[in-house]
């Protein structure tokens, strides 16, 4: 059975002024639409009726022209689209998969979609009906059928996240399975199916080695043989060091691409994680860019897929079994408990499913 692989590549925007007007009221349609939906939803629900989306739309249709004339300077989907994801929301809720729609807020939900007919790619630069080629900032790194496009904005930021169906499998891989990956701190890397990965053990004591030996040789004369010496040492004690994380990196980096077709990674905030000390200490021993970069190279070779998933993306906070968002989750809080579901589930792989899921989201 062949199994076609979906993903979606976000991609930072540079829109020009002009642009940027088209995008936030192209976003302003899609939410004033959606809201429009609801209320008429709700409205009609407690008048006894039956509502559906479907009759929502040709309802809004119908009077679009005379009421809303202005929604016609942008893309129709920004005012077609939020029906879809409204009967979809409802669908979710009625199977008790989600909480009842809310009504979207100007700041917090600012995006809409687009479908396929209306974008075109070309290399860095995707068009848009009436207004013209867009500059992304990095040209798509899939092939294969563009499905959709959603346009949104992340603290000032605009991003097209671009759904793709990717029209070859990766022939190395007997497996066309894809994976998450989270990286941690104590384990070195969590599998979406499950697998664990552990940090090689004799790092922790040639990092307390070197620690005694740096301390030393501060003591030391300067210029004084013994000082040479235990130069020499500690640079050994260093070489040693990479030496074991790069081959603990190099058998996950060759596990994952010998039997998965699509690998999901998180790239991480590094810089917001320093600030936490103990934390960064363990992360820069994993060595989250060696992990990257041995990634990179490998999946060109081996004809895997890399997606690496926004910096934004909530992988720890969010449920993995219902979506349901936490707004908040402590370092400590190792088992993920969601209020919503119920579901409980290790942190890692909770965020390692999340990461997986992404290949296959389909909006
Ligand atoms: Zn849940």
């Amino acid at each position: 059975m062949e199994m076609k692989i979906t993903l979606s590549h976000k991609i930072c925007l540079d829109p020009t002024y002009k642009q940027e007007q088209y995008f936030k009221q192209a976003c302003g349609i899609a939410r004033f639409t959606w809201n429009w939906a609801l209320a008429e939803w709700n409205r009609q629900y407690e008048t006894g009726l039956k509502p559906s989306a479907f009759a929502l739309k040709k309802q809004f249709n119908a009077i679009k022209p005379i009421d809303f004339p202005w929604m016609y300077n942008v893309t129709k989907y920004a005012s077609q689209q939020p029906f879809i994801y409204l009967q979809s929301a409802f669908n979710r809720f009625f199977q008790r998969l989600g909480a009842y729609p809310k009504f979207k807020k100007k700041g917090k939900h600012d995006s809409f979609y687009i479908g396929n007919d209306h974008i075109k790619l070309e290399e860095k630069l995707i068009k848009f009906p009436k207004l013209g080629w867009v500059r992304m900032r990095e040209a798509l790194r899939f092939s294969g059928k563009v499905i959709s496009a959603t346009v949104s904005r992340v603290a000032n930021k605009w991003f097209v996240s671009l759904n793709i169906e990717l029209d070859q499998t990766p022939k190395s891989c007997e497996s066309q399975a894809g994976v998450g990956v989270d990286l941690g701190v104590k384990t070195l890397a969590t599998l979406s199916n499950g697998e664990t990965f552990e940090a090689p053990k004799p790092l922790k004591k040639f990092l307390s080695k070197l620690k005694r030996m740096q301390r030393s040789l501060s003591r030391r004369e300067k210029g004084s043989q013994n000082r040479h010496k235990l130069r020499q040492k500690i640079a050994n004690v260093h070489a040693r060091i990479t030496n074991l994380r790069q081959d603990s990196l190099h058998k996950l980096t060759c596990y994952l691409t010998d039997n998965f077709a699509g690998i999901v990674i998180e790239d991480l905030n590094v810089k917001g994680m320093l600030k936490n000390r103990k934390l960064s200490r363990a992360i820069a021993d994993i060595g989250f860019y060696e992990f990257r970069r041995q990634l990179e190279y490998k999946y060109k070779c081996k004809g895997n897929y890399l997606l690496i998933a926004d910096r934004w993306f909530p992988s720890s906070k969010t449920c993995s079994n219902c979506g349901q968002k936490k707004n908040e989750l402590k370092l400590s809080e190792r088992v993920y408990q969601c209020s919503a579901c119920g579901h409980e589930i290790d942190r890692d792989l909770n965020a390692a499913i999340n990461l997986k899921n992404l290949l296959f989201q389909s909006n």
